[in-house]
């Protein structure tokens, strides 16, 4: 009944669940289904609409015991029409939006949890690692508690702290890594001990993405839009997208697949540079939308498919476009989504510049997570909120920047006279006073760096002694300068009272 395939080479065997790739060309493999037999099922035999969540799918989902179906009622989101969001961005198509924020922890990859941690109870499994950029450890680790697994979470350090809360909470185990490619070494590792690999290319998670397609068809009564827009991070929900749009065209649902059109930032877009697109060139803020700012995203071979096959393009918004997205959707639809979902948005913007959509297209947003899981661009927006209208300022003291200590902002001083190498800060550092280690001061740069206060650039410097050598400059970002002197601010009246 269910085989993998090979997204590349066809290559079909039968579905095994701990193979994450094709063991002929190690492309993508996904879960196929013996449609042909579904087709002789009846409407009605195959979807059960008295769930409200994707296990109303539950045929066309690779699980096989009832008993072992853990669900948190993810899924079955809300689809409505946007009112005053066309107006805002001045756009003349029908903007359709796809709620995912409300699932239960705030992200389309419930519908990947559900169905991963479903088939591990059926296979009696009683521990999973995960590589997460932030959303897929939280949605996991929530599973995982419902279900009583034992879930380790590698993750690399820059990652959004809503994100890092709610994983903790749900008890999800933090192993701390490098960058993305040490986070998948140290798991797959793990993973050759017996713990199963819950990596965002498994193929059972995976194919619980699609139903945010089967939803889509079904609640447009069985027809499909012209676009869906949706974020790009590791590909696999666009990749999943496209694959539920097939089926159900395979069922014979629908009759076409709508143009998919995925969203990266300016900042790292390796999809586009398979694929071409449209690029918006803007200030980048490299903490912001860590989840879409993937360099080698695992299910690469899917998105590009998905973005192939159905006639679409990718575009790579800016980080201030996204963030302005945020607060554009929130204060037009009630919406508020985190910066990586909110790049659907600025997407719609930038493919009506280009005429890409125009007036009468149905353009679907799939607004992929909640805004409180990224702290950071709140308090942004509630600064930028402070300039425009003036009477937020307490909300902000009140937020306090606690985490910026004293030695912070020595740093931010010293890199607001001039920019300047890790060891001349830690030597200024001491002239100030403060004695502490270089690893301390590295330690102190990379959380500033992470705050989106300062920011890196790489330096080639010639070395009489040791020739050309990398060097990295530390650079104050204008936040950084805003919060330096807001503190400061706030230090002079605190002296005076
Ligand atoms: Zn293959």
């Amino acid at each position: 009944m269910k085989n993998l395939r090979c997204v590349s080479c066809g290559y079909e065997f039968p579905l095994s669940d701990t193979i994450l790739k094709c063991p002929l060309c190690g492309s993508n493999v996904e879960v196929m289904y013996d449609y042909e037999r579904l087709k002789e099922v009846s409407n009605e035999g195959l979807f059960e609409a008295s769930r409200s969540n994707i296990w109303r799918y539950r045929a066309l989902l690779p699980v096989f015991s009832e008993k072992c179906i853990v669900s948190l009622d993810e899924g079955w989101t809300p689809l409505f029409e946007a009112k005053n969001l066309p107006e805002r961005l001045n756009v003349s198509s029908k903007l359709i939006l796809k709620n995912e924020t409300i699932n239960p922890t705030g992200s389309f990859l419930d519908r990947g949890s559900s169905v991963l941690v479903s088939r591990c109870l059926e296979l009696g499994v009683s521990a999973i690692a995960c590589v997460t950029t932030g959303n897929m450890g939280a949605s996991l680790s929530a599973y995982c508690a419902k279900a009583c697994i034992s879930c380790t979470n590698f993750i690399p350090k820059l990652v959004e702290l809503g994100k890092l809360y709610q994983t903790v909470i749900y008890g999800g185990k933090i192993i701390w890594c490098e960058d993305v490619d040490d986070a998948t070494a140290k798991a797959l590792k793990a993973c050759n001990k017996g713990v199963y690999p819950a990596l965002p290319n498994n193929p059972i998670f995976l194919d619980g993405l699609k139903t945010t397609a089967i939803e889509i068809c079904e609640q447009m009564n069985w027809n499909v839009p012209n676009f869906v827009v949706v974020p790009i991070g590791n590909g696999g929900h666009i990749g999943m997208i496209w694959k539920g749009f097939w089926e159900m065209m395979q069922l014979g649902f629908t009759d076409e697949i709508p143009k998919l059109v995925g969203v990266q930032t300016a900042r790292c877009a390796p999809v586009m540079e398979i694929t071409g697109g449209i690029m918006r060139r803007g200030r980048e803020i490299r903490s912001v939308a860590v989840d879409i700012a993937i360099k080698k995203p695992l299910n690469l071979y899917l998105a590009v498919r998905a973005i192939r096959e159905s006639k679409g393009t990718v575009i790579a918004v800016s980080d201030d476009e996204m963030i302005e997205s945020v607060s554009i959707l929130a204060k037009s639809e009630g919406i508020f989504a985190e910066p990586a979902a909110a790049s659907t948005v600025a997407a719609i913007k930038a493919l009506s510049d280009e005429g890409i959509i125009e007036r009468g297209d149905e353009v679907v947003c799939v607004l992929t997570g909640a805004g409180l899981k990224d702290p950071f661009t709140a308090r942004e927006l509630v600064r930028r909120a402070r300039e425009v209208c003036g009477v937020l300022g307490d909300v902000e003291e009140f937020m306090g920047f606690r985490r910026i200590g004293r030695t912070k902002m020595l740093i931010l001083e010293i890199l607001k006279e001039k920019e300047s190498y890790g060891y001349a800060i830690w030597k200024e550092l001491r002239r100030k006073g403060r004695r502490i280690s270089m690893p301390t001061v590295y330690q102190h740069l990379l959380e500033l760096e992470a705050m989106g206060l300062i920011e890196r650039i790489p330096r080639v410097v010639e070395d009489s002694r040791a020739g050309r050598r990398n060097k990295v400059l530390y650079k104050v970002t204008k936040i950084g300068l805003e919060i330096l002197e807001s503190l400061l601010r706030g230090r002079a009246g605190n002296t005076k009272a």
